[in-house]
Formats: C-alpha cells, sequence, structure tokens
C-alpha cells in the first residue's frame, strides 16, 4: 500500500471537480483527482449551459466556443395538446456536449499539473490535519483539504450516511444525440406527461434530446423504447422532431434514481461540489453553472484558508453559508417549477398565465440562474 500526500483531494472529474483541479493547481497547489472513468464519455444531459459560467471557464483557460459550442438566446415550451409558447432567454446561455467540454478541462487539467489518479475514492474520511481518500488502487492519500465532487448519487453518500440517500429517487432520465433540422438558437422544452424533453445543439451539426420523467410514469412501460413511443410521442411537436431526425447513438444512453432532495454542502472536512451538494431541476437549465461555480467559491475559500487568511473551519463555514446564499433559491424554484411540469393540467394552465402575462417567464428564469459578472474581464 502506497502513502501519498498532496495540498488538495479531488474526488470526482466532472464539471464541478475538473474546475477546482484546475483552478486550484493553476494557482499553485499539489491536486490529486479521483476519477475512475476515461476521458472522453457521454453523459445524461441537456448540455445546455448558462453563459453566467462564461468568465470564470474563460479563467480557467477554457473557450467553448473555440470547441464547437453553439449561442443559444431563444427559448421554446410545448404541452402534449399543441400549445406552445416562445420567449428570449435573459441571459442565454451554450450548447456543447459533455463528451467534448469534459474532455478539453481534462487536457487542461493534465495541463497545469494535476495528477489524475484513475480509481475510485471508496472511502473519503476527515482526519486530525485535514482529509484521506482511500482508493480503489489500494493506496491511501492525506491532504489539508478535499473537494467532493462525485455527482447526484454514490456509494460514499451510503458510507457518510447522507440523509437523502435513504429517500426514494423518483426519477429516470435518458439522452441520445441526433442528426437533422433544428434551429440552433432555440432550447426547447417539449413536456409529456410526467416529464419533459429538452432539445438543443450541440457542437459538430448535432443535436441533443434528453428527457427526465417520473418513475410513476415511467414503470408503466420499464421499457425505454416502448416509454419513448408512447409518451414522448404524446407530444405533436416533439413526435414531428423524432420522426425528422436521426439518433445517432446505438440507444438512448438511461440512468435512474434521480433525487432532488437537500444535501449538506459540507460534510466533516469535506467540502461537496456540484451535484453532490445539491441538483437543480433539470429543466431549470443550471446545473452545470452551479457545479461549475460552486468550484469557484470552493477555491475561493481554499485559497484563503492556503494563504492564512483564514483557518480551515472558517473556510467551510464560509462555503456552507456562501453555497446557501447563491443556490438554496434556485432549487427551491426548481422544484416549484417541477411541480407545475409534472401535470398536463399544470403545464397547461402555467402556459396560459403566461400567456397573458408574458414578463413572468424570463422573471422566472432569473430566479434559477445566476448573474453575468460583467466586470470580469477575463481573457482565454
Ligand atoms: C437528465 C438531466 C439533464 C440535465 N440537463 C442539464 C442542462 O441542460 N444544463 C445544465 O446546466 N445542467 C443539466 N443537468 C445537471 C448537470 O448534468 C449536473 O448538474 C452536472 O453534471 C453536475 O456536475 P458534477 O461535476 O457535480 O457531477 P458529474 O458530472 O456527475 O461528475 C461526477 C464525477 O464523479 C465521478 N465519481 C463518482 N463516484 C466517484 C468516486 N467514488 N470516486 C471518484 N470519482 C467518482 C463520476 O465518474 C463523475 O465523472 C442535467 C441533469 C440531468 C439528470
Amino acid at each position: 500500500m502506497k502513502q501519498q500526500e498532496a495540498d488538495v483531494l479531488i474526488v470526482g472529474g466532472g464539471l464541478a471537480g475538473l474546475s477546482a483541479a484546475i483552478d486550484l493547481s493553476v494557482q499553485g497547489k499539489s491536486v490529486l483527482l479521483f476519477e475512475p472513468k476515461s476521458y472522453p464519455r457521454h453523459k445524461v444531459c441537456g448540455e445546455y449551459i448558462s453563459n453566467e459560467v462564461l468568465p470564470y471557464l474563460s479563467k480557467l483557460g477554457i473557450d467553448p466556443f473555440t470547441l464547437g459550442a453553439v449561442e443559444i438566446s431563444n427559448f421554446s415550451w410545448t404541452h402534449p395538446k399543441g400549445k406552445a409558447i416562445q420567449a428570449k432567454l435573459p441571459l442565454g446561455g451554450f450548447g456543447i456536449s459533455r463528451f467534448t467540454l469534459e474532455q478539453a478541462m481534462f487536457q487542461r487539467a493534465l495541463a497545469v499539473g494535476v495528477q489524475p489518479i484513475k480509481a475510485s475514492a471508496e472511502n473519503i474520511e476527515s482526519i486530525t490535519n485535514g482529509v484521506q481518500v482511500k482508493s480503489s488502487d489500494g493506496n491511501n492519500y492525506t491532504a489539508r483539504a478535499g473537494i467532493a465532487a462525485y455527482g447526484k448519487r454514490s456509494v460514499l453518500d451510503k458510507k457518510l450516511a447522507r440523509e437523502f440517500i435513504s429517500k426514494k429517487a423518483n426519477y429516470v432520465a435518458a439522452k441520445w444525440h441526433a442528426q437533422g433540422a433544428f434551429d440552433p438558437s432555440l432550447v426547447a422544452l417539449h413536456n409529456f406527461e410526467g416529464g419533459y424533453c429538452g432539445v438543443s445543439r450541440v457542437e459538430e451539426g448535432l443535436i441533443n434530446f434528453c428527457f427526465i420523467a417520473s418513475y410513476k410514469v415511467f414503470k408503466n412501460y420499464r421499457d425505454l423504447p416502448k416509454f419513448m413511443d408512447s409518451v414522448l410521442r404524446s407530444n405533436p411537436h416533439l413526435k414531428e422532431l423524432m420522426d425528422e431526425t436521426e439518433m445517432v447513438f446505438e440507444k438512448p444512453l438511461s440512468i435512474a434514481q434521480i433525487s432532488f432532495k437537500d444535501k449538506p454542502p459540507v460534510e466533516g472536512k469535506w467540502i461537496m461540489c456540484g451535484d453532490s451538494a445539491g441538483l437543480i431541476h433539470p429543466l431549470c437549465g443550471n446545473g452545470m453553472s452551479m457545479a461549475i461555480r460552486s468550484a469557484e467559491i470552493a477555491c475561493e475559500e481554499l485559497m484563503d484558508c492556503f494563504s492564512e487568511l483564514q483557518d480551515h473551519a472558517q473556510a467551510l463555514q464560509n462555503y456552507r453559508s456562501r453555497w446557501k446564499g447563491e443556490f438554496a433559491k434556485r432549487l427551491r424554484m426548481g422544484r416549484i417549477a417541477s411541480g407545475i411540469f409534472s401535470s398536463d393540467t399544470g403545464s397547461g394552465l402555467a402556459m396560459d398565465v403566461v400567456r397573458y402575462v408574458p414578463g413572468i417567464l424570463p422573471f422566472f428564469i432569473k430566479q434559477t440562474h445566476g448573474k453575468v459578472d460583467k466586470s470580469l474581464a477575463y481573457e482565454v
């Protein structure tokens, strides 16, 4: 068994873990990044990212547009009965696949000196002088600080006895890429019984389809193709799009047991980042921005700790309160939106209200998003 030390251990190489790893490494800290899977890889995700992350991504040396990202400025929302509305997105965003973005961020992490450990963290612990990871490679790793960015659900949640893991996780989701015609400036949400499907463009002329549905409705079919035929195609707008585009995946990529329950943003001495700290309902299109922004906050607090401006306990306390201040309201609004979207009647009524008071929609979208800080003039 090997014993290795670093300044920071980061568990999980998704957007949150990669952002934090690059940031801390650029600032001179030694970083070990635990990620068992290889890059590039597809992930179930709507792949629409809000523009609010652009300044920080730029600071990290990542320009999504050089990777082929597509600018998105319009939003449309359709109902199974055929009603549809369109709106301008207050902040706008861009479409890029996780396949491409995470691969580029991983390459950047390697370039700035992050040391990857291609193994799972089997235990994450708080010890007297910091944190410890026992990893599937049989080795032990210690550091002064730790960031847990292992995503929405992991065996680590059970080991940490986190409350949400014992509760029901009631959603299933799937995604696929397709070829065909689709307005590149648009992100579309097509409602169906028990869920919705997001559609937008990503790089290389591809269209990303990603749906999420309540298990209560899905369990009547259990089989993905049957569910897609009977339930997704019940929305005439989505049916037309599915009929007129060609899936380029062999079959959709799917996941289950998705939970939107509250989680603590700090566990012992571990800073929880991204979905490990809380997952916003995907219809808000803000989970990736929250993952990236939470990494930024974590790095600010940890760097103040490394510079002896505060102790580690203070860094954890500040992270906890900043996380709640920035994200708790977004999560609440996401839950309200998902409640409205989960029934045909609710979403039909909400659509009628938006028709009469169009300002409500951009107002609501703003409540689930952060702000672009125009004072940050970062260059890649
Ligand atoms: C259906 C759906 C659609 C979505 N659509 C959008 C959207 O359009 N826009 C948006 O902004 N957000 C969207 N989201 C949310 C977004 O996908 C997440 O918020 C984002 O992926 C969070 O990134 P992360 O880095 O926290 O986690 P992840 O991307 O899940 O990364 C976690 C990483 O940790 C690794 N890991 C897990 N366990 C361990 C371990 N024990 N040791 C080491 N590594 C480990 C995993 O392999 C993984 O790579 C969607 C989510 C869902 C479910």
